[in-house]
């Protein structure tokens, strides 16, 4: 059947971080011992609070379609939000809900992406933005943000990587998957660039409440001409645990909001009517999220500690989201069992075999790192740590 895929399908990559994760489920239901530290979503449920208000909503009939972009309750909401919590005004009618940010993720590049644009994104990257780039017909390009930069880029790196083709730059502080915070004025010096050059900024803000020092600062608010450039995309999943009811937003220039409701109320129409109650009801109140918080700086410290004391193994400090990225590339190149661990794939499956389950830096852009979710209990991080270090130490 494959001469009937389209080539823009085809070029698609799977997840690979779905075989690792299938792998782990299976020796589990097999009754294998596997500590997971691949969680992509707090391990908390969603709030009663929330619960109770798409309950409420079911109850009150809230079960036709709403606006494409969203109820007008709900984007007043979010523009209360974003003036509360971010100091950008916004009027409500350039705010689009969607399935998820990544579904407005995709909504912002396919309202801006023409055939052969080139999209500049920072490395290590989340791996769904270049195939998204790729689905919009753009081409990505990729700085390398390495350790060494504490995973950030500079100013001075976008800019020589602008060329006539460039449409936008993605920013996603903090940083899935390295847990990097960019500062206020690195942010607002890569603003500078982008302004000189008016090209667009998608600031993926998905992880803004999850920081453990400085506060991550929206582009958007460098200038006017920058907030009119920027397409800020953010979401319920992370902050309010509430990955599975599938709500996203994003802000723009209302000639770019219009362009992506017109998409959006073609492709899905709205997005879910309860859920979207059940967000608003969320947005009213932001108190639990200093909790959540508090709990990941406890695990994120234990689980630091505990990989850098493994020898062979470093991490930098995680100041944002819920993920530690390690470098394994000391390990790389060892042997256990007879075999080789060449890249971050294998080191991956091997250490499976040993009883844990992390996700290899690959499709992240760094096959030379892992990346391990710290939403995840103090128990489990504790018995994980050593399983990897007992693993580490039958390396030869
Ligand atoms: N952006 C980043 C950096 C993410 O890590 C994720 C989810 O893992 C998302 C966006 C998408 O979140 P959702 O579609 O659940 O709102």
């Amino acid at each position: 059947m494959s001469e009937y895929i389209s080539n823009k399908a085809k070029n698609i990559s799977k997840s690979q971080t779905l075989a690792i994760t299938a792998a782990a489920k299976k020796m589990k239901a097999e009754g294998i011992s596997v500590v997971s530290f691949t969680a992509g979503e707090p391990d908390c449920p969603t709030p009663d609070y929330i619960v109770n208000a798409a309950k409420n909503a079911l109850d009150c009939g809230m079960t036709k379609y709403t606006p494409s972009s969203g109820t007008v309750e709900l984007r007043k909401a979010i523009a209360k939000k974003l003036k509360d919590d971010n100091n950008l005004d916004y009027d409500y009618t350039q705010i689009i809900v969607s399935n998820g940010a990544k579904h407005s993720l995709f909504n912002a590049m396919y309202a801006i992406i023409n055939e052969g644009d080139e999209v500049i994104i920072p490395s290590p990257y989340w791996l769904t933005y270049p195939e998204l780039v790729k689905i919009c017909g753009g081409k990505s390009i990729f700085i390398e943000a390495g350790e060494e930069q504490d995973y950030k880029v500079t100013a001075k790196m976008v800019e020589k990587a602008i060329t006539p083709k460039t449409k936008a730059f993605i920013l996603n502080s903090p940083t899935n998957p390295t847990g990097a915070v960019y500062t206020k004025d690195e942010v607002y010096e890569i603003a500078k660039v982008l302004e000189k050059h008016n090209i667009i900024c998608i600031s993926d803000e998905i992880y803004e409440k999850l920081y453990y020092n400085e506060k991550p600062v929206s582009i958007a608010t460098y200038s006017n001409k920058m907030k009119d450039l920027t397409i800020v995309v953010n979401g319920m999943s992370k902050t309010y645990a509430m990955t599975g009811w599938r709500i996203g937003y994003l802000a723009a220039n209302k000639e770019i909001a219009d362009v992506i409701d017109g998409v959006q109320s073609h492709m899905t129409s709205n997005a879910n009517s309860i859920a979207q109650e059940g967000a608003r009801v969320a947005l009213s109140k932001s108190t639990d999220v200093e909790e959540l918080v508090k709990i990941y700086d406890r695990r994120r410290k234990i689980l630091t500690e505990g990989i850098n004391s493994i020898d062979g193994l470093y991490a930098k400090e995680s100041l944002g989201a819920f993920y530690l990225f390690v470098n394994i590339s000391k390990v790389l190149g060892k042997s256990i069992d007879g075999e080789v661990i060449t890249d971050s794939i294998s080191f991956c499956n091997k250490l499976l075999q040993h009883g844990v389950v992390v996700i290899p830096g690959a499709p992240f852009g760094a096959d030379d790192h892992i990346r391990l979710s710290y939403a995840v209990s103090d128990e489990d991080i504790v018995e994980g740590v050593k399983r990897i270090g007992v693993f580490i130490s039958k390396l030869v």
